[in-house]
């Protein structure tokens, strides 16, 4: 991990966890945190969730699974360029996305439907959920015990009243104060991991042209240096050294004005950085290239047909098991009727749907509603 800069969080400056545990022999904290989400079976499941493209449309497409461990690498990249604490980076870029539902965001905006006036539904706060308590794995406790900071990172949003209820952790939206510099490093490694990635999806799946994300600034650039270098590139060859190249200069600029802004910040300790203004962020030529190619995708990717086919696929399949359950939690698997017992029944419910994998649902779906199916 090498020499930490003072600001940065470690095992000496952490609030630990919730329960104490001895120190690990051989790891530091937020290597025994990150070994742990590696291991959960929340982890695991992201193989087989997607976020645009479904699991069966192609093997070559990312998964979530796929999504994280790109996002670990960049989050990581400028977490040890900047003498932060890498190990807290990965954890929590490993960890962002496990409380996400099958089928995207297409899932998670119908499940939130389905949990209104029974208090919403929202990936963060899940993703917190699992850690915290639905991971069934050790003898001394519910979920991963994991590290205060890790847990502070994976909360990336949080609605005032939710706040109030997580006590500590919440304490910081109602505050208005930033979380340590690790946590927004990740923020901005999952918009650099999928806004990249998804132009390349988006290439491949034949959803995007080459000609249309001409008229994006941030790629036509790179694509016009990558044909100044390599003239005669194949398609392929020549959309990679393009992808690449967007994103090398998205985390130059971000480095950039990161170290820039830390260095006219002067943080002493991670408490200064709690109360500073947020110290990682791109420069603003960055900022505006970056919406313009995110608006691009979401006309051009996000709202494609055959994506909003998929989208409206994943609501009904989404929709119609929360509606099954909820009219007879009996339907449910014995440990969720106990959480519901516990609980309430939507949420229960919203657990166990929100852990099915795309491919899990579908099947559950036709469980449930195809004649002549068991
Ligand atoms: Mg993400």
């Amino acid at each position: 991990m090498g020499d930490l800069a003072p600001y940065a969080v470690s095992d000496i400056n952490s609030n630990g966890r919730a329960l104490v545990e001895p120190r690990p022999k051989a790891r530091s904290e937020f290597q025994r945190d990150r070994d742990r989400i590696v291991h959960s079976t929340a982890f695991r499941r992201l193989e087989y969730k997607t976020q645009v493209f479904v699991n069966h449309e192609g093997d070559l497409f990312r998964t979530r699974l796929t999504h994280s461990i790109e996002v670990a690498q960049i989050a990581r990249s400028i977490a040890r360029a900047l003498r932060l604490n890498d190990d807290l980076t990965e954890a929590i870029a490993l960890a962002h996305d496990l409380g996400h539902t099958p089928f995207g965001h297409a899932g998670q905006d119908a499940l939130n439907e389905c949990m209104q006036g029974h208090g919403g539904f929202e990936h963060n706060l899940q993703s917190l959920r699992i850690v915290d308590r639905l991971e069934e794995r050790y003898g001394a406790f519910d979920g991963l015990n994991l590290m205060f900071e890790t847990r502070e990172g994976i909360l990336k949003h949080c609605s005032p009243s939710r706040a109030r209820e997580l006590g500590e952790l919440g304490r910081r939206f109602l505050e208005g104060r930033q979380p340590s510099l690790e946590a927004q490093i990740c923020n901005l490694a999952d918009e650099i991991a999928y806004n990249n990635h998804d132009v390349d999806d988006g290439l491949r799946s034949g959803l995007l042209t080459l000609e249309q994300l001409e008229q994006v600034s941030l790629f036509s650039r790179h694509a016009a240096e990558a044909d100044a270098e390599f003239p005669r590139l194949s398609t392929r060859r020549r959309v990679h050294e393009t992808v690449r190249r967007m994103i090398d200069a998205q985390v130059t600029d971000l480095l950039a004005e990161s170290a820039r802004r830390i260095s006219a910040t002067a943080p002493g300790t991670l408490a200064d950085v709690h109360a500073a203004t947020p110290l990682i962020a791109f420069t603003d030529a960055m900022r505006a290239e970056n919406r313009a190619l995110k608006i691009f995708l979401r006309d051009h990717l996000y709202q494609h047909f055959q994506v909003l086919r998929m989208t409206s696929k994943a609501r009904r399949i989404i929709c119609d098991l929360f509606g099954a359950f909820v009219a007879d939690p009996r339907l449910l698997p014995p440990q969720y009727q106990e959480m519901a017992a516990s609980e309430s029944v939507p949420r229960a419910t919203a657990d166990y749907i929100a852990g099915m994998t795309d491919r899990y649902s579908t099947k559950e779906y036709r469980r449930l509603f195809a004649v002549g199916e068991m």
